[in-house]
């Protein structure tokens, strides 16, 4: 282009590049219609004197219009004071809101577990924003283009949150190129496989030429692949178990039968074809992150050699593993058994040292609920219990208040639940404090501090099971937003449940 036509073109390319973003953002956002909202504006302006931004935590407003966030101005501005529709949050913190990339939604086919309903409503409560929902537990499982629009289906107009999916990576169609295409196209965020039996029957485990597949046909359409990364091995103690010479109600009992081996045998095995995601590698353009790592030793180690290697890789730590230690689990308080389980207090002070440092990037729930008869709680038996934890809609406190004395700072707690997050899923537009994201925020208060006991209301299924039940907290969410609607406001949920699916196109 010659010097002069391009002064020419640069300023139509710019008005063109404008009306394209203007149309984009008024079509990307469903209006609020008033009963979406405990709000009843479309535009609107958020102050508080602790705004989360990229930047760094501001004093100022936040300019909310259609959904989105128009403008963040700091205090010493002062255009937000002549506008009207103003809420003051005084101190309360606004943050963006959680982006939960693990969440086991389990409708349709387990609904008696959790639901859409009630998942998004504990989310809401919880100021989480986005949800993406595992592929199993629900039956059938996600793991086809049929089986996603039975999910889509279900979640349509019970959703008081954004609601995204994970498509599973099963050996059914993980050498069969046109269904993963098929179920990408249909628009899942990317695919979830299992090194290990899943516990669910028509989720089936994969293995490592499964999981190179699968990694080639999601590095055409740049998606991850999230890998359960334990492997099953033989070990003394196995059978011990199984031969009754430990007690089953004995949290150790259980400990020693999913070591930490499982993990870095697993982590070993997957490092080897992660590989194939590096620049200039066979799947460059695919990335696989490593989903609730809960040992600290051979597999941190292995995980940080890979990243410094050129891997495209990620990982995952939950709160779970960040609260409690085994010594402290009592015997038969089979609320607390998930997988890989929860080890002990020096393991879990290692996990707070790696988040803080930043080799691991991210937290999520994996709130995987079930019934309570399912957690034996009348025989407290360890290893016949449903391994799953159930925390969703309290996992912004749990992490403030356990990580208050690792000097956790609100800047990483929204690069850990909201920033990273978003970038894993592709979601581009939420995640951050900034003009022309959603207007998808948390406020909450950090020293407020509250009982989880019966007067408590819950709004996920089954709250009996929570792990955190009879756990003093602090972090009290007071509002929540999705896209500009008021979702959830100290103890009301909007009247209707106005959030969307998510599904890449
Ligand atoms: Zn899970």
């Amino acid at each position: 282009m010659d010097f002069l036509l391009g002064w020419r073109v640069f300023p139509l390319l710019t008005l063109l590049a404008s009306f394209l973003f203007f149309f984009y953002m008024k079509t990307s956002s469903k209006p609020s219609n008033s009963e979406c909202s405990l709000l009843p504006h479309d535009r609107f302006w958020i102050l508080s004197n602790n705004i989360v931004t990229p930047t760094g935590v501001i004093s100022g407003a936040v300019e909310v219009r259609g959904g989105n966030i128009i403008s963040v101005v700091n205090k010493e501005n002062q255009q937000w004071k002549i506008k009207s529709n103003v809420v003051d949050y005084g101190d309360a913190v606004v943050m963006p809101g959680l982006i939960d990339v693990h969440a086991h939604i389990d409708e349709p086919g387990r609904t008696e577990w959790e639901g859409f309903s009630s998942g998004t409503k504990a989310a809401a409560a919880g100021g989480v924003t986005t949800l993406i929902d595992m592929p199993l537990n629900s039956y059938p499982s996600t793991v086809s283009e049929e089986t996603l629009k039975l999910k889509v289906d279900a979640a349509e107009d019970k959703i008081y949150v954004d609601v995204g999916f994970w498509g599973g990576l099963v050996p059914d169609n993980a050498f069969n190129r046109s269904a993963l295409e098929g179920l990408l196209k249909a628009g899942v965020l990317g695919l979830k496989s299992f090194m290990c039996p899943s516990g669910i029957n028509d989720f089936p485990m994969t293995n490592a030429s499964h999981i190179k597949e699968g990694l080639n046909v999601l590095a055409k359409y740049k998606r991850p692949l999230l890998v359960h990364a334990e492997v099953e091995l033989d070990s003394e103690s196995d059978s011990e178990a199984s031969d009754g010479i430990n007690d089953v109600r004995s949290y150790s009992t259980y400990l020693k039968t999913r070591p930490p081996s499982w993990e870095a045998a697993a982590i070993r095995e997957l490092l080897a074809v992660t590989k194939d995601t590096r620049t200039g590698g066979p799947s460059e353009g695919s990335h696989v992150h490593i989903v609730h790592l809960s040992d600290t030793r051979a597999s941190l180690d292995m995980i940080k050699g890979a990243k410094s290697s050129g891997d495209s890789l990620s990982v995952e730590t939950c709160p779970h593993y960040l609260a409690f230690s085994s010594e402290e689990i009592q015997d038969g308080d089979t609320r607390m058994k998930c997988s890989p389980p929860i080890r002990d207090s020096a393991n879990r002070e290692r996990l707070w040292d790696a988040l803080t440092e930043g080799h691991i990037d991210m937290l999520s729930s994996d709130h995987s609920p079930t019934v309570p008869e399912l957690k034996r709680f009348d025989e407290g038996d360890f290893l016949k219990a449903w391994g799953g934890i159930s925390s969703l809609q309290y996992v912004l406190p749990v992490t403030w208040s356990y990580g208050r004395k690792y000097g956790i700072t609100l800047n990483q707690l929204a690069s850990w639940w909201s920033e990273r997050p978003a970038k894993l899923a592709g979601q581009d537009l939420k995640g951050s404090i900034v003009s022309g994201s959603h207007a998808d925020i948390v406020v909450w208060e950090p020293d407020t501090e509250f009982e989880l006991d019966d007067n408590h209301t819950a709004y996920h299924k089954n709250p009996s099971i929570s792990a955190y039940m009879g756990k003093r907290l602090s972090g009290k969410v007071l509002a929540t937003f999705v896209r500009g609607n008021l979702v959830y406001k100290e103890g009301q949920h909007a009247p209707v449940a106005c959030g969307v699916p998510i599904l890449a196109k």
